[in-house]
């Protein structure tokens, strides 16, 4: 297979002008995308963002949005901005509004693709792993699509980009008839996901309380976990949160994890003809955690830039590499446990071999490992 043309804005500044500020240089990597040629005119393009959370603000920001739905417009297309329902809807909606996402600020509708309600899906066919998800039902859709993913750690995938703003962020919380069991909790509980608490290990520091979405967990007297299981959607942030191990996903399996990440992503962008779907990496402001989790940390790794590209498995491939390559910023949890340059930053933080997500890719046709990195 031929090498994948990735092409690549740096973060760095070198002349005062707004041509070589970062929107600047999205705009010229959005016009060699020949956005006129993918796109029909009055064609509906979703443009895929993750809105963020109450506390996490380091998303893909709303400068970077708008320039990509200007020249969507200035190319025929309608574009809409959309993320699906993480906390309930209404909420969420105001999570974007606090984090400067709004019609006004990207120049197109910020919609819920599931609707208010996160039950707006359509099942769809994954995979051996999964079996069918719950696809936003505007995602399934909408004809094309422009999946603007902001790059960070994952303390389950280790890296969190293209295929993880695809998979979890492209399938609902839950489904009107097999609740959970095809929604992104499907991916975070492989086996039979009920949680489990180990009161030996309990600190009491009730962070998986405070990250619960559902209210679904309290300590009885303050010290005896109580959990509704019926009403739980494994969204994992509870999981997530915990400092000593002691809520987990019953048969948690870190590597089934990762493959039925890109399972999901596969299936969603089966909804798509092909070429209809552009991706576009922002390394910036490189998190440890998601975007959903409700803080977000200082970055770990200075801001490298922006990837764009046709190919999901080479534009994951070359995002991680760049990861890889850049040293630890000083006063980060990288630095923190004693990282340097040339150490694999998020695979030493998070203990996740995430690269399996790629080679998944590869293996079900999602694209190649091997690229070329196009300077703009
Ligand atoms: S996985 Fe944890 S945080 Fe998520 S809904 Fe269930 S109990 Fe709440
Ligand atoms: S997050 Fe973990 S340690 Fe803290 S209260 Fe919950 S179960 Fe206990």
């Amino acid at each position: 297979m031929n090498k994948a043309k990735v092409f690549y804005a740096s973060a760095r500044v070198h002349k005062w002008k707004q041509e070589d500020s970062l929107p600047g240089k999205l705009e010229r990597l959005l016009s060699i995308a020949e956005l006129d040629k993918r796109f029909e005119k009055d064609e509906w393009v979703a443009v895929k963002t993750h809105y963020g959370s109450h506390g996490a603000h380091r998303i893909v920001r709303p400068v970077f949005l708008r320039k990509v739905t200007n020249a969507l417009k200035s190319a025929g297309a309608k574009p809409i901005v959309v993320d699906t329902v993480r906390l309930n809807g209404y909420d969420y909606l105001e999570v974007a509004n606090q984090n400067g996402i709004n019609p006004l600020s990207v120049g197109a509708p910020v919609i819920l693709a599931d609707g208010l309600f996160g039950r707006d899906n359509i099942l769809v066919k994954a995979g051996r792993i999964l079996g069918e998800v719950a696809v936003a039902s505007f995602i399934h859709d909408v004809p094309a699509m422009v999946v603007c993913s902001h790059i960070k750690g994952h303390i389950n995938a280790g890296y969190a980009g293209a295929i993880k703003n695809l998979a979890m962020g492209g399938v609902s919380a839950q489904h009107r008839t097999c609740g959970w069991k095809c929604g992104r909790g499907a991916m975070h509980s492989i086996g039979e996901g009920k949680l489990f608490w180990d009161e030996e290990k309990c600190q009491l520091c009730y962070q998986c309380e405070e990250v619960c979405p559902l209210e679904c967990i309290s300590f009885e007297e303050g010290k005896k976990f109580v959990y509704a299981d019926e009403r739980c959607w494994r969204c994992g942030r509870c999981t997530r949160v915990c400092p000593g191990e002691a809520i987990m996903h019953e048969q948690a399996d870190p590597e089934e994890f990762l493959r039925s990440l890109t399972e999901a992503a596969a299936a969603v962008l089966s909804t798509f003809k092909p070429g209809k779907v552009l991706y576009i990496n922002f390394l910036t402001e490189i998190q440890p955690e998601c975007d959903c989790m409700p803080g977000a940390d200082v970055p770990m790794v200075q801001d490298q830039g922006i990837l764009i590209a046709d190919d999901l498995a080479a534009i994951e491939q070359a995002s991680m590499d760049m990861i890889k390559a850049a040293g630890p910023l000083p006063g980060s949890a990288a630095s923190d446990k004693g990282m340097k340059k040339g150490d694999d930053i998020l695979k030493e933080l998070h203990k996740r071999d995430y690269e399996i997500q790629v080679q998944a890719a590869v293996e079900l046709g999602l694209g190649t490992r091997e690229y070329e990195i196009v300077n703009v």
